[in-house]
């Protein structure tokens, strides 16, 4: 057999590579350089990881996240590979051990936080040693267009060019435009690199935008419509997420909750009733889900609109990881832009930053969130829009089966009421907010158009018969459509771009449609979790087992077998250790520790079932 897929087996217990990962692994394995974008969940780590376990030398792979890091080596001890993590949890003397034990050789691969790169001791380890290469693990960090810049990225080329030899690096990343792609293989100074991008498309996800006029109405229509089925619900902040929370409990829909304000006891054990399917329902901040591997979830529901459609993608991504079908509904609304602003302007920044980066960063940000505002108010494919986000071609007729393409709603020609919302702007000689020129549309005599010329104005009142928040959707809509912009600055004004003057005085050439909620109509069912031939008993069973040995190591239950390894092995039912292998996601180490109990717990249930089994 080819070593490659020889070391899958033996360390990862899997058959074969999945898409993308074997054209990585050779290359890297041969020692050239490498970039790979795959979709979070496509299988990122084996592509460093197998070269990094074939090739002599030690491996190093750069992350941003301790709790990632931990989660990586976890795994990786659990299959038998010596493995350690560099960051800022460890204390002076456990650093010190563990740079001693990798001046030994002793790990095969280690995590290391970019910040450390460049450290004394670090950097005299990575000299002296024979390294087998150097993993980048969430290239975008890089790069000042992409989520999450982090400055300490840059000093990768200046690390690698002090080594003694220059070992193969490879970079991945989920996140796909071009300009961050271009980014990561010029600052991390790639050498003509084997490029790689898998598709982002997940068909069995169904992808909707719905414009509910009371949000919370929707979402408990559909959180009832999925009843036991597991979901999530995003929310923007943790005080929504009490509130939504509270909202389900309170019409008896048993929900969790998940933000980083809750303490840490308090948050496991919400994530515990969610992961063993206790509680139905998971209400969460985007804080939830890194590394859950929870794969029956069949509805994530965003009660806001994201800050960006990388963090869309990745939560909508959570679902349907068995491939079975998941509906992942945005419920947006115009206050969700505002919010998202809200957020942009006032959230916590790395302090590493200088002035000219913070700028440029809320730029990148801004950017982002209007691309997510458009996806929002997209009318054509939503499959399509995000694909094409993320640098693919996507369906050119509509991919069938997102909330766009199956009903597709009413769309209104607004054009006149755009005309006399410019109008009224121009008029009143662009000094005006936002606030006090839709009250002058709507013709409330007030203390914002009192003693001014706006009551003056022949568009005062002409739009009197729209809603406060009708007319704010509309504002919205020409700003980001860029008929109209607002000043920076603490009060913003309102101003006709020349886009917006060009539709004034030819009405055109653009029609301003603006899309109505979608019709309600016959939904995708809401399936029920995975039967596909598997006895739902012998898999609690299982589960169970793999409850008790990994609290018995104090890991997470993914760490001892995926869910998917837990379903594969209740429709084989194996009865020996040979058989037993045959399992995808059981290599060689975990047959060794694990392999008696799991087929123990198969031999009871057999015999207590009394049933022969299926073709023995
Ligand atoms: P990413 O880093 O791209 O988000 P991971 O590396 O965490 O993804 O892999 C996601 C899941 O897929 C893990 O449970 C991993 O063990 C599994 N996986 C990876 N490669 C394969 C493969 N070739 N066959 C089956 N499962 C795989
Ligand atoms: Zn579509």
């Amino acid at each position: 057999m080819d070593a490659l897929l020889q070391g899958l087996k033996t360390y990862f217990g899997y058959d074969s590579f999945r898409p993308g990962q074997e054209a990585l692994v050779r290359t890297v394995f041969q020692g050239g350089d490498a970039l790979g974008v795959m979709p979070t969940g496509a299988g990122k780590s084996v592509c460093y990881q197998l070269p990094a376990l074939l090739r002599p030398g030690t491996a190093l792979v750069v992350s941003p996240l301790i709790s990632l890091m931990q989660d990586q080596v976890r795994a990786l001890l659990q299959m038998g590979v010596p493995a350690a993590y560099l960051n800022s949890s460890l204390s002076e003397g456990q650093m010190q051990k563990a740079l001693a034990n990798a001046r030994a050789g002793r790990y095969k691969i280690i995590y290391v936080a970019p910040e450390r790169l460049l450290t004394r001791g670090f950097l005299a380890f990575a000299q002296e040693t024979a390294l087998s290469l150097v993993a980048v693990d969430e290239a975008h960090c890089v790069s000042q267009w992409g989520q999450d810049f982090r400055p300490s990225y840059l000093s990768i080329p200046r690390f690698l060019e002090l080594l003694a030899a220059r070992p193969p690096v490879c970079a991945f990343t989920a996140t796909a435009t071009e300009r961050v792609r271009e980014d990561i293989e010029r600052l991390l100074e790639l050498r003509s690199p084997r490029r790689l991008v898998t598709g982002f498309d997940r068909p069995n996800l169904f992808y909707e935008v719905q414009r509910p006029r009371n949000k919370d109405a929707a979402l408990l229509a559909l959180v009832r419509e999925f009843g036991p089925a597991s979901g999530i619900v995003y929310c923007a902040t943790r005080r929504t997420v009490d509130e939504v929370q509270a909202l389900l409990a309170g019409n008896g829909v048993a929900a969790a909750r998940y933000h980083a304000g809750m303490d840490p006891a308090q948050r496991q054990r919400s994530q515990e009733d969610f992961l063993f399917d206790r509680t139905p329902v998971m209400v969460a901040t985007n804080a939830f889900g890194m590394g859950i591997d929870k794969s029956n979830v069949r509805y994530v529901i965003h009660y806001n609109m994201p800050k960006d459609l990388e963090s869309y993608y990745q939560e909508a991504g959570r679902g349907g990881r068995d491939g079975e079908s998941c509906r992942c509904v945005l419920l947006f609304g115009p206050r969700d832009v505002q919010i998202g602003r809200f957020l942009i302007e006032h959230g916590a920044e790395p302090e590493e930053l200088d002035e000219e980066q913070r700028r440029a960063r809320r730029r990148a940000e801004l950017e982002r969130l209007a691309q997510m505002e458009a996806y929002c108010r997209e009318t054509g494919c939503l499959r399509a829009k995000l694909l094409r986000y993320f640098g693919e071609q996507g369906p050119r007729a509509g991919c069938g089966a997102c909330g766009n393409c199956l009903h597709p709603g009413p769309e209104t020609d607004i054009g006149p009421e755009a005309l006399r919302m410019l109008d009224c702007v121009l008029a009143s000689g662009q000094r005006y907010g936002q606030a006090a020129i839709a009250e002058a549309l709507r013709g409330v005599r007030g203390r914002r158009t009192a003693g001014r010329q706006l009551q003056a104005l022949s568009s005062f009142g002409s739009l009197g018969h729209l809603s406060q928040e009708e007319l704010t959707e509309r504002f919205e809509h020409l700003l980001s459509a860029g008929l109209l912009e607002k000043t920076q600055g603490q009060y913003p004004v309102l101003r006709v771009t020349q886009k917006g003057l060009d539709f004034a005085r030819h009405g055109g050439p653009l029609p301003v449609r603006l899309r109505a909620a979608p019709a309600p109509g016959p939904r995708p069912a809401a399936k029920a979790p995975a039967a596909g031939g598997e006895d739902p008993a012998l898999f609690e069973r299982l589960r169970a087992l793999r409850a008790e040995l990994a609290s018995l190591q104090g890991v997470p239950a993914f760490v001892v077998f995926s869910d998917a390894t837990l379903h594969d092995m209740c429709r084989r039912r194996p009865q020996t250790m040979d058989e037993l292998l045959l399992v995808s996601g059981v290599g060689l180490r975990k047959q060794a520790q694990y392999g008696r109990r799991f087929l123990q717990a198969l031999q009871e249930y057999r015999a207590a079932a009394g049933t022969p089994d299926p073709g023995g």
